[in-house]
This record gives C-alpha cells, sequence and structure tokens, in this order.
C-alpha cells in the first residue's frame, strides 16, 4: 500500500493584510445589503456607512470610493491646487505607491522630508513649509502625514507631533491630510480614540481592505463642503459607483466584527517578532521588519515552504498578520522562517 502523503500545508501569507478574503459572515452581510443607485445618492447602505464613519472619526460628511489611493488623491486635491504643493515624509504612500498621481491626474506637486523611519517630527516639516504669497515660491498649501506608516513598519504616530502640527496649521492656514489607510491599527496600539485624530487633520483617508478585511473600499472624510466637491471629483475620475451597497455592507460588517479583533493582529506580530528576535518596540502594530536579511534568497526559499513575505529592499523584509493568518500560522511561519535565518 502506498503511504499517505501529508495534508498539502496551507499557505501562510504575510506579505500584505490586503491579501484577506471575505468571510463567509461578510459574504452573507453582503448579498444581503439593501441597495439603490449611489449616483444619485440613493444607496441607503453606503449612506450608512458614510454617516457612521464620518460619527466615528467627528468629521461633518464622507464619501465611499473604491481605493486609500483615489481617496488620497482626491483628499489632497481637496486642500491644493494645481500648481501648489503637498510636503510630506520621503517614504509617504501617496508618493511611493500612487503612481505620481497628485502629479499626473491634478497638477499638484509634492516635495518630501527624509524623516526617521517614517516618525512625524512636526518641527521638521514646518521649517519646510513655503509661503503663499511669494512670487518666487511654490506655495505649501497642505500637509500629509500618514498613521499609521506602511513603509515606517506599522508605526504610530506620537499624539503630540499630530497636535503641535495641526495647532501650528490653524494659524499658518497650511492644511492637513490625514492618509489613515490603518488608522484602525493607530487607535487600537495606542489607546487613541478615532475622534481624536480625526480631529486633527482637514481630510482623511481611512482603508477598509487593509486590517479591516473587505474586499474594497475606502472612506474619505472631510466638512460637508469639501466631502461634495470630492463627489465630483470621484465622478470624474471614474469612481461613481451604482448599486455600491454590496461593497458598503461589508465594511459595516467589519466595523463590527474585524475591528474589536484587530488586536489578535498586534498579538500575532509580537509574537512573531519575538521568535525572530526582533526589538519588540519595533513591533508597534501589525508588521514585523526583518533587516539585514538577504531578502530575495529568503523570500524565495520561504515561499517554497508555503510561507509567503514581502521584500521591502535587498536586505529587508516585511511580514503583515492579518485576518486570515491564525496562532497556528504564526507558529509555522516562525519555524520556516527562524530556520532560514539561522543558515
Ligand atoms: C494601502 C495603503 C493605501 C491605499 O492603497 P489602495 O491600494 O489604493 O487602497 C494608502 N496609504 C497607505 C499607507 C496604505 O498602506
Amino acid at each position: 500500500m502506498m503511504p499517505t502523503p501529508p495534508p498539502p500545508a496551507e499557505v501562510v501569507d504575510l506579505r500584505s493584510d490586503t491579501v484577506t478574503k471575505p468571510t463567509a459572515g461578510m459574504r452573507r452581510a453582503m448579498a444581503e445589503a439593501e441597495v439603490g443607485d449611489d449616483v444619485y445618492a440613493e444607496d441607503p447602505t453606503t449612506t450608512a456607512l458614510e454617516e457612521r464613519v464620518a460619527d466615528l472619526f467627528g468629521a461633518e460628511a464622507a464619501l465611499f470610493v473604491p481605493s486609500g489611493t483615489m481617496g488620497n488623491q482626491i483628499g489632497m486635491r481637496l486642500v491644493c491646487e494645481p500648481g501648489q504643493e503637498v510636503l510630506c515624509d520621503a517614504d509617504a504612500h501617496v508618493v511611493t505607491y500612487e503612481m505620481g498621481a497628485a502629479a499626473a491626474i491634478f497638477g499638484i506637486s509634492t516635495r518630501t522630508v527624509v524623516s526617521d523611519g517614517g516618525r512625524l517630527d512636526a518641527a521638521q516639516l514646518i521649517e519646510q513649509v513655503r509661503p503663499r504669497d511669494n512670487w518666487h515660491l511654490t506655495a505649501t498649501a497642505a500637509i500629509a502625514v500618514e498613521n499609521t506608516h506602511n513603509r515606517g513598519g506599522g508605526l504610530v504616530q506620537p499624539l503630540d507631533q499630530l497636535q503641535a502640527l495641526w495647532n501650528w496649521s490653524r494659524q499658518a492656514g497650511v492644511a492637513v491630510h490625514l492618509d489613515g489607510a490603518r488608522i484602525w491599527n493607530a487607535s487600537v496600539a495606542s489607546g487613541v480614540d478615532l475622534a481624536t485624530y480625526g480631529r486633527l487633520a482637514d481630510t482623511a483617508s481611512v482603508c477598509f481592505s487593509k486590517g479591516l478585511g473587505t474586499p474594497v473600499g475606502s472612506v474619505l472624510l472631510g466638512s460637508a463642503e469639501r466631502i461634495a466637491t470630492g463627489r465630483l471629483w470621484r465622478k470624474r475620475l471614474g469612481g461613481g459607483m451604482r448599486q455600491v451597497g454590496v461593497l458598503a455592507a461589508a465594511c459595516l460588517y467589519a466595523l463590527d466584527h474585524h475591528l474589536p479583533r484587530l488586536h489578535e493582529d498586534h498579538e500575532h506580530a509580537q509574537l512573531l517578532g519575538k521568535r525572530m528576535g526582533v526589538d519588540p518596540a519595533s513591533v508597534e502594530t501589525n508588521m514585523v521588519v526583518l533587516d539585514d536579511v538577504n531578502a530575495p534568497v529568503v523570500a524565495e526559499a520561504a515561499k517554497a515552504q508555503d510561507v509567503l513575505v514581502s521584500q521591502v529592499s535587498a536586505r529587508k523584509l516585511r511580514l503583515v498578520t492579518h485576518l486570515d493568518v491564525d496562532r497556528a500560522g504564526i507558529d509555522r511561519a516562525a519555524d520556516v522562517l527562524t530556520e532560514l535565518l539561522d543558515r
């Protein structure tokens, strides 16, 4: 008799928290969603989501958009005119992963400042701001802040720095845009509530397709006036969607069922970091960064054992915990990776 082969190991995919698949409960909520034509503002589920998210962040209004990139780009356009600039960190998502959209679509110039691993230093940015009423200088209309910081390994921006930037921005007439793709993780890790983060930005984009585990969707927040203009930009960009309540229902479901469990991803990241010998203080949310490794070689060898990780650079790997990786998956990934790194 042939020996029974071992069951195929499940893939542990730690490349990103975007790889999650909708759960059975989420799919049910999507299937049962009440819908209408949202371009006519007649989709009750989408309207309910927009109102709920606006409330959570203490914003006047909200707009459902198909991606965080669209949320960020419209958000920045609402606070910056063509020919003006947005100032941000050199590793910010808005200038790294959004395909030059601010320039390509809106004629917005971006200028970057190299920060300490993504950590916000208000004074460092403020020093670089250029005035509006000068005949020689590109005016800085807005500063974009990312919380948590993606390339910064999921770091949570210090509240005192966010507050300092906000206080300064009010008297300076410079707007603040928050790229809050993972603001949920920041809030869970820091204990700072979402409304506090929301109060410290003129426009903010928050994602549901990362830690909250929906297939699609982000929400842009701002004043009622700005969000009304944002609705025009969304349509211009081809982001006006019709019976989109099927997607908004997934987001409402995620607020009820996935936000309360987000701390588990942080606990898993701590466990994984500990097994990998990483400084626990560097694991603030759901990401573990492995420095000084032969990234392509380790990533390839791990993949051969069904553990997927992402290469940030030639010497750096990133592991992201999420809804679809349980404790057993974390243990297996740690077993595989520690064995590879010990070689
Ligand atoms: C993922 C992400 C976004 C948005 O990405 P989309 O793929 O366009 O939804 C924006 N900012 C940060 C920091 C992100 O990690």
